[in-house]
């Protein structure tokens, strides 16, 4: 059975994490940082989502002394030249919620027409295994626009104001598993899936 433990305290990514991974590699045991006492909390200072994930993934691995998987994340809005970015967890606020992020966005572009609403998500997913020397990172993109008022109760963050491109629902208004399908973190995660089933760790 191998071994990789989830350098993120989010439990909407955790579950994410469990249906896309064990999905394609049935034999991997996931486990949640917060599952070691004492394990710390990584801020996030660098300035892209690779760094940010590789900065997560780095420190869970060297605490736990096993391969650990971290992501970072985001929304980046065309009209607003890619913010929240790297920022959208806290954008409203250091202690902000979804709900406050997304009212943030939502007055943003009140007045911005709705052609113009063009907008992605981001991940980057890295993988470190320190006892081997191993560091990678892949990275999905989910794209499509935003809506100005909400929609769905599905999903988290800033999905209920987004509509992925193809779709007229937002990406609180489809399925987990249609957004699996789609989203930025289930194109990492399918990738990053393929590189682990072939790597021989723990
Ligand atoms: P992270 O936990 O630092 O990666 O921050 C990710 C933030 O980006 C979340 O708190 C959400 O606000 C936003 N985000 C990332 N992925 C998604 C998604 O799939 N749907 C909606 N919001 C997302």
């Amino acid at each position: 059975m191998k071994q990789l433990v989830l350098a993120t305290a989010n439990a909407h990514k955790v579950i994410e994490f469990q249906r896309i991974l064990n999905e394609l590699i049935p034999d991997l045991e996931l486990i949640a940082a917060s599952s070691f006492p004492g394990v710390p909390e990584v801020s996030e200072t660098g300035a892209t989502f690779a760094e940010n994930a590789l900065l997560k993934a780095r420190a869970i691995s060297e605490f736990t002394k096993l391969p650990a998987l971290a992501d970072d994340s985001g929304l980046c809005v065309e009209c607003l030249s890619g913010s929240p970015g790297i920022y959208s967890a806290r954008y409203a606020s250091p202690t902000s919620n979804d709900a406050q992020n997304v009212e943030k966005i939502l007055k943003e572009i009140e007045d911005v027409e709705t052609d113009l609403l063009g907008a992605h998500f981001e991940c980057a997913l890295a993988f470190v295994d320190l006892s081997e020397n191993i560091e990678l990172v892949v990275d999905g993109v989910m794209q499509g626009s935003l809506i100005k008022e909400v929609r769905g109760k599905n999903g988290f963050g800033y999905d209920p104001i987004f509509v992925p491109q193809g779709l007229s629902q937002t990406s609180a208004e489809i399925s987990n598993s249609e957004k699996d399908q789609l989203s930025h973190r289930g194109k990492a995660l399918r990738k990053m899936a393929v590189i682990l089933s072939q790597l021989d760790f723990a």
